[in-house]
C-alpha cells in the first residue's frame, strides 16, 4: 500500500467516525456488528432487488417474459448500442436512500458493498469478458464541487472484485449540462448528445460501463456510442438501480 492510499484510507475511516452512526434508511442507531457501511443489516437485506427478467437494452423489469434476452417496447424501436445492460435493484425505498447518501452525503464508503451487488449481477450473467471497467464520467467542475465521482468509486470497487482493470481515462465528459433527472425522455437524449469524448480506444477493447442509477438509459447510450465510435469492440452497461 502506498503512503497516499494509506492516508486516504485513514481519511475515509476518520470521516466515518465523525459521521452520525445511524442507518441511512430507517434512521435507527447503527449497531457496529450488523451494519453494511451506513445501512443496518435489516434494511440492507430489504433493498428492492429486481428478481424478474430485465430489458437487455435498458434494464427495465419485464415481469412474465420467457425470452432469454427480452427487449422492452421503447427499446425495440431504438435499442441502446450495448450488448447488454443490467441493474441490480429498483430505484425506490431503501435503495433510493442508500444511493442518495452515497452520492450526496459523502457516504463514499458504500462503494464496496454496492459493488458487491453489481458483482453478483455480472457473475450471474456469466459474462466476464471485459478488458476494462469504465465509470460514467463527471465533468471537472462537478467533480470539484462534489469531491468524488460516485460512478468511479463503484467502477473501481467492482473492477477490483472482478479482477479487471478500471480505466476511467477511456471516457471523459466535456461539458456539464442540466441534470438528467429534471428532464423528460426526449430532452434527456438531446441533453447528453456530444457531451462525452473518448480517446482512440485500444483495438477492439471490451468495456463494462458503470453508473449508480440508470433512468431512461440515454446516458449509457451516449457513453456507449462514444466508446464504439472511438474503436471499442463492445460495450455492456451496469447500474446499481433502475429508475422507472
Ligand atoms: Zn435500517
Ligand atoms: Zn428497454
Amino acid at each position: 500500500m502506498t503512503f497516499g492510499s494509506a492516508l486516504s484510507l485513514i481519511g475515509r475511516e476518520a470521516l466515518r467516525i465523525v459521521l452520525p452512526s445511524w442507518c441511512v434508511v430507517c434512521r435507527r442507531d447503527l449497531p457496529w456488528r450488523e451494519r453494511v457501511a451506513s445501512c443496518c443489516g435489516e434494511c440492507w437485506a430489504a433493498l428492492p432487488a429486481i428478481s424478474v427478467p430485465r430489458c437487455s437494452s435498458c434494464a427495465l423489469p419485464i415481469p412474465g417474459t420467457a425470452a432469454s434476452s427480452p427487449i422492452c417496447i421503447s427499446c425495440s424501436a431504438n435499442p441502446l448500442p450495448v450488448e447488454w445492460c443490467d441493474a441490480w435493484g429498483e430505484y425506490r425505498a431503501g435503495l433510493e436512500s442508500v444511493l442518495h447518501a452515497f452520492k450526496f452525503e459523502r457516504h463514499d464508503f458504500l462503494d464496496v458493498p454496492l459493488a458487491g451487488l453489481l458483482e453478483g449481477v455480472v457473475r450471474s450473467r456469466g459474462d466476464l469478458g471485459f478488458d476494462a471497467v469504465v465509470p460514467v464520467p463527471m465533468s471537472r467542475a462537478k467533480l470539484r464541487r462534489r469531491g468524488y465521482n460516485q460512478a468511479e468509486l463503484l467502477a473501481r470497487a467492482l473492477a477490483k472484485r472482478l479482477k479487471i482493470r478500471c480505466e476511467p481515462r477511456l471516457l471523459a465528459r466535456t461539458v456539464e449540462r442540466e441534470t438528467q433527472s429534471s428532464l423528460a425522455r426526449a430532452a434527456r437524449a438531446a441533453n447528453v448528445r456530444g457531451v462525452f469524448q473518448a480517446p482512440p480506444q485500444p483495438r477492439g477493447v471490451s468495456v463494462l460501463l458503470v453508473d449508480d442509477i440508470c433512468t431512461t438509459g440515454e446516458t449509457f447510450r451516449a457513453c456507449a456510442a462514444t466508446l464504439l465510435d472511438s474503436g471499442a469492440g463492445r460495450v455492456c452497461a451496469i447500474a446499481v438501480a433502475k429508475a422507472t
